[in-house]
């Protein structure tokens, strides 16, 4: 620490990122990355990209890329504001849509950034309980009086709710504003992009690290009414008008124009993803229905920690949270159909060791 931290540095617990090792090779299945190759299209843009194009600063609108979002889910332009990954999107969002001291309501367990948000940006947190289930109880979220945010699916938990649950919430709600976290929403959950043009209290927020294999390149998109999206670029050009780089605006808008590659590698994804469920449940696994890139399961002859620290051991990486509620669980992204049968097979040997 040093005396020249102000008081709001001093107290701040910054969000932990799952670990990304250095000292050997293990199979990542910790961090929600998607385990197929970005679409060759990007490759393509990459090693063919003019060094000489970055004497120049980017585009601050970056409307290439929106252009080609807009064009994809059948939105228009104004209603799409780009981000340096989506964490870039939620922080400008609360700083756009909350005032400071202001409620701000999400589920006990959700994603980590949004306590760490809320306390950079001094909202109050005002946390729901999941269901006994691990479920987003609907009921919970109507007629609150201060704004919401919810991951769909969620995470760490992988359980979606579908469009109608959520257009229930966004309904009872119309004063407040909601916004929906679809980081996963492409592995198999309904997505509410299409409610943008009906409510204009939605702000939906997508990103290219996972479906579209991007986590390197930090892209995210958010898209709402046009007053929504006005507020959070007035908050974005008063920060840095430059988030976006040349390279990524190129890089994402192929991206999202080889969707025949996005669709491919996404199915085959969801495919792996129900194989390696069934496999577990087999094992005497406790699996949510899970609509993401991740199971979220737990077993009742070994505690999460354990299975953590000895998947470790023999080389492969899964997401373990020391937290109340959740910490019998652990978290595995969806690999390669390959790595999944290596982890398939180590599980299998650590549960016999474990009889
Ligand atoms: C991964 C993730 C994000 C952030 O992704 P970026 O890499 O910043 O685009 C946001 N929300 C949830 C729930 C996530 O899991």
């Amino acid at each position: 620490m040093s005396r020249f931290w102000n008081n709001k540095v001093k107290e701040l617990v910054p969000y932990t990122p799952g670990e990304q090792p250095k000292d050997k090779k293990y199979i990542k299945l910790n961090t929600n990355e998607f385990p197929y190759s970005p679409s060759p299209m990007v490759e393509d843009i990459i090693k063919n990209y003019d060094f000489e194009d970055l004497r120049l600063y980017p585009d601050p609108d970056v409307s290439e890329l929106k252009n080609e979002i807009a064009s994809f889910y059948g939105l228009n332009t104004e209603n799409i504001f780009i981000g340096n990954g989506s964490d870039e999107i939620l922080a400008f969002a609360f700083m756009t849509y909350f005032n400071s001291g202001d409620k701000i309501y999400y589920p006990n367990i959700t994603y980590s950034f949004y306590p760490v948000y809320s306390d950079l940006f001094d909202l109050k947190p005002e946390t729901i309980p999941l269901n006994k289930n691990f479920e987003i109880e609907t009921d919970d979220y109507k007629n609150l009086d201060s704004g919401i945010i919810l991951a769909n699916p969620n995470a760490p938990t992988s359980i979606a709710l579908g469009r109608d649950q959520i257009e229930e919430i966004i309904a009872a709600n119309k004063d407040n504003i909601v916004i929906i976290d679809e980081a996963y929403i492409d592995f198999g959950g309904e997505s509410v992009l299409e409610l943008t043009k009906k409510y204009d209290n939605l702000l939906v927020i997508q990103t290219f690290s996972k479906s579209r294999a991007l986590a390197g390149m930090r892209l995210g998109f958010a898209a709402g009414n046009k007053e929504l999206i006005d507020g959070l670029d007035k908050v974005k050009f008063s920060f840095n008008s430059y988030t976006i780089n040349r390279l990524s605006i190129k890089a994402g808008t192929a991206a999202v124009k080889d969707s025949e590659y996005f669709l491919k590698t996404v199915e085959a994804l969801i495919k792996t993803r129900e194989k390696t469920k069934k496999v577990l449940k087999e094992y005497g696994f406790f699996v949510p229905d899970s609509k993401a890139n991740f199971l979220f399961v737990s077993h009742s002859r070994i505690s999460g920690e354990e299975l953590y620290l000895k998947l470790k051991d023999s080389g492969i990486l899964v997401r373990y949270f020391k937290k109340p509620g959740i910490d019998n669980f652990i978290r595995i992204t969806i690999g390669t159909e390959k790595e999944m049968e290596i982890f398939e097979e180590k599980i299998k040997e650590i549960l016999k060791q474990n009889k």
